[in-house]
């Protein structure tokens, strides 16, 4: 007998063992797909994980369905890499393969019934609930077992389906479809008739009384002159200025052909049109410097401010380590790649890039994971988000991880709650690869890890071309509202510089950030403000579409014309958002153009890029927006900054509002005076003395670091300590307060005085669910997988204990 233990995508401890014949068993690697069986009736796509002739204890295999694959589609070095993320972030494989797999390659499997004949059926023979089955598929031609769920309106339906099967009236089929469509275009060509000159001046001759499809030919000649290339419809149309009729007609005629090939969904033009840019003095030195680091540490850390010309030298040593053969892995956080980025990378490296992105169709992204498992020559830099880093790499030489610092490399949900940036760093170390990170504004981990050598250190102080930082002005805005110098939200000192820079045709971008934004409705009668049936947090207003939204379930109802508590018609906004910004503005500069870009205006697919490509062609002349602005844009013609209100975001409460806001504040800073000119940047807060304002203003890094780094210590938080967070749901209050308790208490019993909580989050109610924490703090001197462990046998008594089966339990590793 021959097994293979599979790894399946559902958040199950172990792999499943099935059985498999002799020959299946010499065929099979580790990393194939293999459709099993699983439950009554569910197929899944699972994972081989390994081969061997032991028998499982407990439970009897059953046989596999087929082979999907005639080769691994995961390497080796994935699967190691799968199982360290399982471990060391506490979750299943199968669900680290659920991150990491495109969702083409799982296969699906649903059941699907119809009716074996035509024939009406004597409708005496039914019962109720058969007859419901047997009609709606009169309508229907298959229906899936869900479906019938809601039409008997219950949960078990097999013992009627059951009996259907039985009389012969229905067959249930198990379809396993791949998901992947490869995607095919249409070209279009002259009908092979023509190809003589003789033909083809008939035809013409034919053509002088149909102008229009006269000059659709003349265009295709003119193209295929030029081009030499399979001419493409859709661009062929639009070049001839033509219509589809048009176009049909002449292949009706048979003076055209239509012809399909299958395409890559992800190409690019051309070779690279760009020579890489020579770098200047000290950008040399420094790419010197991270070679010599790289001799000794695998690891360096690239610590170079804003437009000081880090992308440059990223370039550089890309080129040297593709020159070598070896694949190269570029991450960025999911915002900061911007068409720009790209597009400039694709300067260089042109044909030899791919890009795998969120935001990209599942297809593109099977096309580029199926490029890099075959090495192919287009896929010897990946650019991507994090998940780029589940790709199938073979030869991984360098991970580059820009703006290291950003927080949207870590995963909170699902399972893996994984970051990025420390997985790659084991991905590395897997392939015997270099990692430099880059940042303008270290995280507080990596520059710590690079004071104490743990990773090399290179620091970049000048802007390119010598650009001045921009200036800084704190702005009083306490004062303002009492000297009566506001208008609006805009101080006097805001105004003045945003009409400066309109007068020189410059352009402005201001900053209000998401988080503290809240347009928080409140009566003025009695102070209530509408609540989230479902939440603990206030409705907040969207003026755009008159409605009041829960930011956290997405519950919505519109605006409420009286307070719901006291029913006088006296409610009113407080706080204010984006929106809010680019009203005011629209009504005080009603000359220029005003655009804002936030997570409501850039949903669509292109609509991020289109906001900057208006702004980088100077349509716009300010963009109000949230976070989304500071991230890697390079602008030309940016002249001011303004940040409309700095607080709240230094009072978020979270241990790292305070490094976030320098570098949030940084970033957003940098955005101004990257040409020549120097940048201005106006911060407008109710606090100016505050210690992280006075460091942006004066861009001082590293007191900020020495400072924050000291305060960690006192309160026992990283780097200096690690933090587990385990979270607990329940619809259930009190049960959920008993079963964290106990668990509390449990993880005490060794962990002491290091366990805190169970403690309610500052919103305590998220869709109807009650939610309480657990933070664990780990000295450094204290055994990590140990102490893992333990929690782990901890949730295994409390899930063995029946009352607290309804909980919800969620273990976050590194939960920041
Ligand atoms: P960073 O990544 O540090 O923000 P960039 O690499 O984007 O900085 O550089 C800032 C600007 O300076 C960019 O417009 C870039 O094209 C330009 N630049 C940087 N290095 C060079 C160089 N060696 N030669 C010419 N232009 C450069
Ligand atoms: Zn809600």
């Amino acid at each position: 007998m021959y097994f293979i233990d599979v790894i399946l995508p559902i958040p199950l401890k172990q792999s499943f063992t099935y059985e498999v014949n002799k020959d299946e068993a010499l065929f099979l690697q580790p990393g194939m797909r293999v459709a099993v069986p699983f439950g009554k009736s569910k197929i899944f796509t699972g994972i081989v994980f390994t081969i061997h002739k032991n028998a499982p204890i407990g439970y009897e295999t059953k046989p596999i369905d087929h082979i999907l694959d005639k080769s691994p589609i995961i390497t080796k070095t994935q699967l190691k890499h799968w199982q360290w993320m399982a471990s060391y972030y506490m979750c299943t494989l199968g669900e680290v393969m659920r991150a990491a797999l495109p969702n083409a390659f799982l296969l699906e499997s649903e059941t699907i019934i119809a009716l074996l004949s035509n024939k009406p059926q004597d409708e005496s023979k039914f019962s109720d609930d058969e007859f419901l089955v047997y009609e709606a598929l009169q309508h229907q031609s298959s229906l899936h077992i869900n479906d019938i769920r809601s039409i008997l309106d219950r949960k078990n339906v097999v013992s009627v389906i059951n009996k259907l099967l039985e009389k012969r009236i229905i067959g249930v089929k198990e379809e396993l479809y791949e998901k992947y469509v490869p995607k095919i275009k249409r070209y279009i060509k002259l009908s092979s008739a023509y190809s003589s000159e003789e033909n083809l001046k008939g035809l013409l001759e034919t053509m002088s009384r149909a102008p229009k499809q006269r000059q659709v030919l003349m265009t295709l000649f003119m193209l295929s002159a030029q081009e030499r290339k399979p001419i493409d419809s859709i661009l062929f149309q639009k070049k001839s200025e033509s219509s589809s009729t048009v176009l049909k007609k002449l292949i009706e005629k048979e003076i055209l052909e239509e012809y399909f090939i299958q395409k890559d969904r992800i190409e690019y033009k051309g070779t690279a049109s760009s020579e890489i840019k020579k770098l200047n003095e000290v950008q040399e030195k420094v790419l010197q410097t991270i070679k010599a680091l790289f001799k000794n540490k695998d690891i360096t850390l690239l610590h170079g401010i804003t437009s000081s010309g880090k992308t440059e030298i990223y370039v550089h040593l890309i080129e040297e380590i593709l020159s070598s053969g070896k694949q190269v892995l570029y991450m960025l956080p999911e915002i900061a790649l911007t068409t720009q980025l790209i597009s400039r990378l694709q300067q260089y490296f042109a044909e030899k890039m791919s890009v795998y992105h969120s935001k990209y169709s599942v297809n593109e992204r099977v096309e580029v994971w199926k490029n890099v498992l075959e090495s192919k020559s287009k896929a010897q830099i990946i650019i991507g988000a994090r998940s780029s880093l589940f790709l199938p790499f073979s030869n991984l030489g360098l991970i580059i991880v820009d703006e290291e610092h950003e927080p949207s490399f870590k995963q909170f949900s699902p399972a893996p709650r994984y970051h990025a940036r420390d997985s790659a760093v084991v991905l590395a170390k897997l392939h015997g690869a270099k990692v430099l990170m880059g940042s303008a504004t270290p995280s507080l981990e990596s520059y710590s890890n690079a004071k104490t050598e743990k990773y090399g250190l290179v620091t970049l102080k000048k802007r390119f071309g010598n650009v001045l930082l921009p200036e800084i002005e704190l702005v009083d805005i306490k004062e303002k509202y009492r000297k009566k110098k506001m208008t609006g939200h805009f101080s006097d000192r805001l105004l003045e510089e945003i009409k400066l820079s309109l007068e020189n045709n410059e352009q402005i971008i201001l900053f209000q950030n998401r988080r503290g934004f809240s347009p928080v409705i409140e009566c003025t009668t009695c102070g209530i403000s509408p609540q989230c049936p479902n939440c603990d947090v206030s409705l907040t207003y969207h003026q755009y579409k008159n409605e009041l939204r829960c930011h956290y379930c997405g519950h919505h109802m519109p605006m409420l014309i009286s307070c719901v508590a006291c029913g006088n018609e006296t409610l009113d906004n407080k706080g204010f958002g984006t929106e809010q910004i680019e009203s005011e503005l629209k009504e005080m500069f009603p000359d220029s153009t005003i655009a804002r870009m936030d997570q409501d205006t850039t949903r669509r697919k292109h609509a991020y890029a289109k906001l900057i490509e208006a702004l980088e062609n100077h349509e716009t002349d300010i963009l109000v927006g949230t976070q989304m602005l500071a991230k890697g844009l390079d602008f030309r013609n940016i002249s001011l900054v303004g940040v409309m209100n700095a607080d709240n975001l230094l009072n978020f409460p979270d241990f790292r509002a305070h490094e976030r806001s320098f570098q949030l504040l940084q970033q957003v800073a940098g955005r101004a005076g990257r040409t020549k000119k120097r940048g201005k940047v106006i911060i407008q807060t109710f606090n100016p003395d505050h210690q992280i304002l006075q460091q942006v203003s004066t861009n001082s890094y590293e007191e900020m670091f020495e400072q924050q780094l000291e305060d960690r210590y006192q309160f026992k938080y990283p780097p200096h300590f690690r933090i587990i967070k385990i979270s607990f749901r329940d619809r259930n209050f009190s049960k959920l307060q008993k079963a964290s308790i106990w668990f509390g208490q449990a993880l005490k019993t060794k962990l002491k005085n290091n366990v805190l909580g169970p403690e309610a989050p500052p919103v305590g109610r998220i869709r109807n669910l009650f939610i309480t924490n657990i933070l664990i703090k780990i000295p450094k001197d204290q055994s990590l997988s140990k102490t893992k462990g333990f929690i782990e046998s901890i949730k295994r008594s409390f899930n063995s204990i029946k009352e607290f089966s309804s909980v919800k339990l969620v273990i976050d590793v590194d939960n920041y």
